[in-house]
């Protein structure tokens, strides 16, 4: 147990500023919250241990998960979380990783994690409800998944949620 905890630590200093993540089945919504704060973030589907390491190794990124036997092996890339809190889990991971809250949000697609691009209002037309036409102006597009996203209502609850985070986090 007491090794676990030093793997991270002994890791931070090489992950450079860029970091990227790849979590497990069980952490789904902690890995768009990851997004949503504009980090790289990979949900793979199929998620055998294998896997999980492989992407881990080959693309640089942290790996995280639920289950307390990755933690055992001998790696850095790992980092296990206990709690089954979405809240809590991202709570945990900005702390172990100083991750920035505020300065990437909404940047990247919450169901593909690529990142978005910036689109000309006419663009959106019929593309999205009416209602959220005439109200209003900034609009990205996620260039995989085609899907449009604008700073609505469910963006502000957003912000305000991960204010309430970042008074946590302090
Ligand atoms: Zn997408």
């Amino acid at each position: 147990m007491t090794k676990k905890k030093s793997k991270p630590h002994s890791a931070k200093a090489s992950w450079g500023k860029e970091l990227k993540f790849v979590c497990d089945r069980m952490l789904g919504t902690l890995a768009r919250f990851l997004r949503i704060l504009g980090y790289d973030t990979l949900y793979p589907e199929e998620s055998r241990d294998a896997e999980l390491l492989f992407l881990a190794y080959t693309q640089g990124r942290v790996l995280l998960t639920r289950d307390t036997k990755m933690g055992t092996r001998i790696s850095p890339n790992i980092f296990v979380i206990k709690s089954a809190v979405p809240e809590e889990q991202l709570k945990k991971v900005v702390k172990e990783f100083k991750l920035k809250t505020g300065e990437n949000l909404f940047t990247r697609c919450l169901e593909c994690n690529t990142p978005l691009v910036e689109v000309e209002k006419k663009e959106v037309k019929g593309r999205v409800p009416p209602y959220v036409f005439k109200h209003h102006d900034e609009f990205a597009k996620c260039p995989k998944c085609k899907k449009y996203y604008w700073s609505g209502t469910h963006i502000e609850r957003m912000e305000e949620r991960i204010k309430k985070w970042e008074e946590w986090m302090r």
